[in-house]
């Protein structure tokens, strides 16, 4: 059998993040420009790369979409003409957009579709009708509406809609936040955001002891045990957030995901012995503790992390193979160094990674060495099963 699952779209902060995530199952990625989007501090794609991207998700099967959803001022519209343009002419399959003028700016110049960025913060069946109006063919929900009622929106506005199945979260609606604003002098809406509601601070009031509290800090979104219902609402699309995030994480959650829709497709249920394996994937990417936020009932005080600053980190990446040569090495390219005596992991496209033991290095002359350098190549022991571009890692915490 084949059943029918939502499409997975994951982050692409990078070219190398782009060609992970593909290579790892996302059958869509999507990416910021230089401007107009809401991740100022990421790397962001210049137009040649958008241009590669996009040759080389197609080439894989996986579409592109482009974020311009920073909330405009009429002087951001400055080169806004030329950039539309181009990404049409590069077959970019739609644009992710917050602002009504540039909905309307975009549809009357250029043939690119449209979706509705979370930050616009559409909640109900009125507005997605409206939007559909403005020409929008997609609605990235608000994360505060449960998947029941984003069935019911699907429904009854009759437009694709997309939500978020994991990663950060913010503790505000989306597209209203404006913390930052006021700590650090930065606007969230147009790409500033300094994750000011992770911050520490004071709690005080007149009935109670002054505290210190991460109180707005919000726990991460995992949707991995609802699938199912994303199914039966009839999703369109499951959304990672996580643009800023590494490579390893675009790999390790385009795989976990990919592997359980792939189980769908070919079983019609989710009960497989794997289920346990996935969400231990999950468990080693850098996370703060885990929620389903609003996905099933809104949200409240338990979504919140306040326990700690920082976020767990269990795993980091050491490099990617650039080649498997059948029964003598793997040719990698470094991330971060590792020795001569170290166990690392391959991840492989699908199924459970694989650890193995560092028993040589040689450089590209063939020469032994005891340590690789990040940013060099170097041929370590072979591992059965293994094929260019899985990604390497290694534990960080026992
Ligand atoms: S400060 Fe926090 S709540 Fe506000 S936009 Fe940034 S991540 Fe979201």
């Amino acid at each position: 059998m084949n059943y029918w699952t939502p499409e997975l779209l994951a982050p692409a902060g990078s070219l190398d993040k782009l060609k992970v995530a593909v290579n790892y199952g996302a059958n869509a990625v999507y990416l910021g420009g230089q401007k107009f989007g809401l991740r100022s501090a990421a790397e962001n794609f210049t137009v040649e790369q958008i241009k590669e991207g996009v040759e080389y998700a197609h080439g894989k099967g996986a579409l592109v979409y482009v974020v311009l959803n920073s909330f405009f001022h009429d002087k951001d519209f400055d080169g806004l003409h030329e950039f539309i343009v181009y990404l049409d002419e590069v077959g970019v399959d739609a644009v992710i957009v917050s602002d009504p003028g540039v909905i309307e700016y975009i549809s009357q110049n250029t043939k690119l579709e449209i979706h509705l960025s979370t930050q616009a913060s559409c909640l109900n069946v009125e507005a997605a009708k409206m939007w559909k109006k403005l020409g929008v063919t997609r609605i990235v929900l608000g994360r505060e509406v449960t998947i029941k009622d984003a069935g019911k929106i699907k429904k009854e506005a009759d437009i694709e809609i997309e939500m978020f199945v994991h990663g950060s979260m913010c503790m505000a609606f989306s597209g209203n936040c404006v913390i930052s604003n006021y700590t650090q002098g930065r606007d969230s809406n147009r790409g500033g955001c300094a994750h000011s509601c992770r911050f520490e601070y004071k709690l005080e009031g007149a009935d109670m002891e002054a505290k210190n509290s991460f109180f707005m800090s919000s726990k991460d979104l995992e949707g991995i045990r609802v699938l199912q219902e994303f199914i039966d609402a009839g999703i369109d699309s499951l959304k990672v957030e996580g643009r800023m995030k590494s490579y390893l994480y675009a790999g390790t959650i385009s795989k976990v995901y990919s592997e359980a829709l792939d189980y769908y497709r070919e079983h019609g249920n989710f009960l497989s012995d794997d289920l346990g394996r996935w969400e231990a994937e999950l468990n080693k990417v850098t996370h703060r503790a885990y929620t389903e936020a609003s996905l099933i009932n809104p949200a409240g005080a338990d979504t919140i992390y306040s326990d700690r600053e920082h976020e767990i980190k269990e795993y980091a990446a050491t490099g990617a193979v650039l080649e498997a040569v059948e029964g003598k090495f793997l040719l990698v390219e470094v991330k971060s160094a590792f020795n001569v005596g170290d166990q690392l992991e391959v991840l492989p496209f699908k199924g459970p990674s694989v650890s193995f033991n560092i028993d040589f290095i040689k450089n590209v002359l063939g020469e032994n060495i005891e340590r690789s350098n990040p940013g060099s190549i170097v041929k370590i022991p072979f591992v059965p099963g293994i094929d260019g571009n899985n990604l390497l890692r290694r534990k960080v915490i026992q």
